[in-house]
């Protein structure tokens, strides 16, 4: 075994880190399913997980005993190269997907680079020579420089002119806005959203998830191809595998990360019916995508998701957390909203103080976003038992603070 200790870090020691992250000062270095611990044994519960990403917990015992035996097996060959689990990793996500081809990246926002990249060349063989993409407002697709100018929200753009010009934005859940913009612009060829907004508050669109069919019918009419971004609300997350899955509908395009890794990078871009096809040979790659371990990862978290039934689970526990929410929150203006694990808390009120009080006054690890919703993102198989913990919890903090 390594011998290697960290030396505590000193609060005056200058750190070398890009100052690129508001972080908190803490740290775990132990974690077991809806709990993490800090050095001195201090028990945390975890309604964050990692942002959406360790959706089985903490150190998961298959996954941790998968990763260990792979790495110490083979870890990467390149894609030069038959990679089995690989091939499995993909069966098993057409599977719970109803997608028909797979790439493997290695980040949310890598997987709608590849989104993208299939939509410009779905138009460039229409002969549309600048392809056109519409968007949401208050949509989160990622840090790069086109999955920033998809993005909805000014302050994640700032400074980083030009943004790509493939991007049309409308309201969410505002079907006469994707209609007028359609007869404005005769260069659109797909739609890109999230079905509930994760880091734009949790939202769903006001007429709830048939606003994903009444996509899917203009895709239908105008020859677009339907993307959607799964990459917080996929792998359990909402109660289905998929969130789409709500819906009787299929998107041409689905993009997924977070959850499929439980905390190993990796991501995915998915296509079925007229997406099929349109990245061949040559046309796309990733060095890192699909490595022999992140595909084990990948083939090892469905199947787990799969026998512990955790999607199921995340639709009961998770619906319980709801309704108890909204029956013992007492101030009548805070709004409960979300699906499954996927829980946003609207208060009346900016409520960003409350990260630091849940964490120091009631050992409870939240989110804020869009300056008043607290963001509950727990694991998605997270026990009933474990449930009335986060509801005691988080009763009172809310309770008392408003
Ligand atoms: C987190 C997130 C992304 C970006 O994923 P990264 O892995 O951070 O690149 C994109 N879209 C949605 C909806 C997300 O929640």
């Amino acid at each position: 075994m390594n011998d290697i200790t960290l030396a505590p870090i000193q609060p005056d020691q200058p750190s070398h880190l890009m100052a690129t992250y508001g972080r908190q000062a803490i740290s775990f270095v132990r974690g077991r399913g809806a709990y993490l611990y800090t050095e001195d044994g201090t028990e945390y519960l975890d309604a964050l997980t990692g942002i959406a990403v360790c959706g089985l917990g903490h150190a998961h015992p298959v996954i941790a005993e998968a990763i260990a035996e792979q790495a110490a097996t083979l870890v990467h060959t390149s894609n030069l190269f038959e990679i089995p689990w690989q091939t499995a990793a993909a069966q098993k996500l057409a599977e719970v997907s109803g997608m028909e081809e797979i790439f493997f990246s290695n980040s949310g926002a890598e997987s709608n680079e590849g989104a993208i990249k299939i939509a410009r060349k779905f138009g460039t063989q229409q002969g549309v020579s600048s392809p056109k993409i519409i968007v949401a407002e208050q949509s989160f697709h990622g840090r790069t420089l086109a999955t920033l100018s998809a993005t909805g929200n000014k302050k994640v753009q700032d400074g980083f002119a030009p943004l790509t010009n493939d991007f049309i934005r409308v309201p969410f859940g505002d079907v006469e806005a994707i209609q007028e913009v359609a007869l404005q612009h005769p260069d659109i060829v797909a739609i890109l959203i999230e079905p509930i907004q994760g880091e734009g508050g949790i939202n769903t669109a006001p007429q709830g998830f048939s606003y994903l069919e009444e996509v899917r019918t203009l895709c239908n009419q105008h020859n677009w191809l339907m993307m959607l971004d799964e990459i917080q609300t996929g792998n359990g997350r909402t109660g289905k595998y998929f969130a789409y899955q709500h819906t009787n509908i299929v998107p041409d395009v689905l993009t997924t990360a977070k959850g499929l890794g439980n905390g190993f990078p990796v991501g995915a871009v998915m296509t079925q019916g007229k997406a099929v096809g349109l990245l061949g040979p040559g046309s796309h790659g990733s060095t890192y995508g699909g490595t022999v371990l992140g595909s084990r990862v990948v083939y090892t978290v469905i199947d787990t998701i799969q026998k512990e039934k955790a999607v199921e689970n995340a639709a009961v526990v998770g619906g319980y957390i709801v309704d108890q929410l909204r029956a013992q929150l007492t101030d009548k203006n805070v709004q409960v909203r979300g699906f499954g694990m996927m829980i946003g808390i609207q208060l009346p009120k900016d409520c960003a103080e409350l990260v630091a009080i849940a964490r120091d006054q009631h050992k409870l690890i939240i989110n804020v976003t869009a300056g008043s919703v607290v963001r509950l993102l727990p694991p998605i198989n997270m026990t009933q038992a474990q449930a009335d913990d986060l509801l005691e919890r988080l009763v009172a903090l809310i309770n008392n603070y408003l």
